[in-house]
């Protein structure tokens, strides 16, 4: 029997449909992984079989087909992945992360970021290309979880390398849903599956075995000292994205009750969770007093009883307390026995010394301490002071030019960001494209597609110049 060439395109059309709608019902296939794997052995295998597909295959208009199919189908899953993150890990504000988690897919870049360098001339033509790493280990933090795998994801696949990711053991469930979803609209953009992979469950034993296997050609460290230390030491090729203790300096040429509003806006944002943000503020004697007035004004309290704050947020040995880290406000005031003045209130401030605990340890939480400098030029030692040599951000308002330079260049942060909220800094409210992995350890500075890449060199002798 011979079938009309209509009737065959019916038949085809059905069973992309139903191939379509098994994969839509979040029922996930049991016969095709997404990505999860229960050994991280597998893991690595499966990543560096994919990555080769890519390399040999694709195009970068392909893969730049994938990335904006990522953008367009990710987005579905923002709210969903928001609420489970702050489920999961008890840190943090939904609508915050559904900001982040919206920065980095719409403005983490893709294949544009890449570039060719050429050089031309009687000898011929050179050109400096950036080629794919291979499989990058990837690993990611606690306080942004999915921010992080749709990042790095992106900037990866555009610069043609797989990703074995290794989330948070106390991220693992949001992150494993991220990373089948990435799977599923890879393949449906027409990828190739398991580009992105991941374990079952892991742990510090799978990061490490992960960072150790020959297979991995690059370790990319976004958190703690800990595991950019490890990273460090590897032996690989290692981007290390690490910790801040964001400064912001406010000096006497400027309009109060906005700066206030923007130190409460970025300080509060996620319940301080970003690595960006406020962090300790430091304030011209002059105008402590008001600003400390304008911030209680809006959603802001200071709170007196120190000590209080103390006995919940230090343990004994004088490191945070990691049960409040990304705790809501009224939460912290609630623990250490105290009243928030609302519900919704969202940073509470302490009025202390430069050598306090809260002003010198990154507490990530939604309790930022003032500090009082005399002059500018102590403000400016006091900002150094605080950020400890992270080289990650810092914050100043001023409209005073020479002040906004000179802090600049004294403090020489990654990130510096002039009147305005941290977030502005990784392109939320500023100009520039976001990202989730900012490495000033390794002075990457905030990562993008080219960060993972290598360069290679391609000469021609006496040929393709045509001048
Ligand atoms: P963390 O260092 O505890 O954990 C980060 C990741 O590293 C996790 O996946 C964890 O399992 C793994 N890990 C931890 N110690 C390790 C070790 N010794 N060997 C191998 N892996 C290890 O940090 P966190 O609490 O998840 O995240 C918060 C920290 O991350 C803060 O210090 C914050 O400033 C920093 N951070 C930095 C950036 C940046 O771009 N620079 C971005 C986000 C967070």
């Amino acid at each position: 029997m011979k079938i009309k060439e209509n009737e065959l395109d019916k038949i085809v059309n059905q069973v992309i449909s139903s191939l379509n709608n098994k994969q839509n019902s979040n029922d996930f296939n049991t016969k095709i992984n997404y990505g999860i794997f229960s050994t991280m052995d597998e893991a690595i295998a499966e990543a560096v079989k994919a990555q080769a597909c890519l390399q040999l295959n694709y195009s970068t208009e392909a893969r730049e087909k994938i990335i904006k199919s990522i953008r367009k189908n990710v987005s579905k899953h923002v709210e969903k992945i928001s609420e489970m993150a702050v489920e999961e890990t008890d840190m943090g504000r939904i609508e915050d992360k559904i900001i982040k988690n919206n920065l980095a897919i719409n403005k983490t870049p893709g294949t544009e970021d890449l570039r060719t360098e050429a050089f031309s001339g009687k000898k011929g033509l050179t050109i400096v290309e950036e080629a794919p790493f291979g499989v990058i280990c990837s690993i990611a933090p606690v306080t942004n979880p999915t921010e992080t795998i749709i990042s790095n994801a992106i900037s990866m696949i555009a610069s043609c390398n797989g990703v074995v990711f290794n989330s948070h053991p106390g991220a693992k469930k949001v992150s494993k849903y991220i990373i089948e979803v990435l799977n599923k609209v890879i393949m449906e953009a027409g990828g190739p599956e398991n580009l992105l992979t991941a374990v079952n469950e892991p742990t510090l034993q799978t990061v490490e075995s992960c960072m150790r296997d020959d297979r991995i050609a690059m370790i990319v460290a976004t958190g703690g000292p800990g595991v950019v230390n490890a990273a460090l030491s590897s032996g690989k090729k290692a981007i290390g994205a690490g910790a801040g203790n964001p400064p912001v300096l406010v000096d006497d040429t400027v309009d109060l009750k906005r700066v206030a509003k923007d130190i409460i806006n970025g300080a509060s944002f996620d319940n301080n969770l970003p690595c960006t943000s406020e962090k300790a503020i430091v304030a011209l004697e002059s105008i402590a007093d008001s600003l400390l007035n304008e911030m209680t004004n809006q959603n802001a309290q200071l709170v007196h009883d120190i000590k209080a704050l103390e006995r919940v947020i230090l343990n004994d040995d004088g490191s945070i307390n990691k049960a409040l880290v990304g705790k809501d406000a009224a939460f912290i005031l609630n623990k250490a026995g105290l009243k928030a003045k609302s519900e919704d209130l969202r940073l509470v401030i302490v009025d202390v010394d430069l050598r306090h605990p809260f002003v010198q340890k990154e507490q990530l939480m939604p309790v930022i301490p003032l500090v009082r400098a005399k002059n500018f030029n102590e403000a400016m030692e006091m900002g150094v002071d605080i950020e400890e040599g992270n080289r990650h951000t810092a914050i100043i308002h001023s409209k005073n030019v020479d002040n906004l330079t000179k802090f600049a260049k004294k403090i020489e942060t990654t990130i510096y960001v002039k009147n305005a909220p941290s977030y502005a800094g990784i392109g939320a409210g500023g100009e520039g494209y976001a990202t989730f992995t900012i490495a000033g350890p390794t002075g990457e500075g905030l990562t993008s597609a080219r960060s993972f890449t290598r360069k290679r060199r391609c000469v021609l002798v006496d040929g393709f110049s045509i001048i």
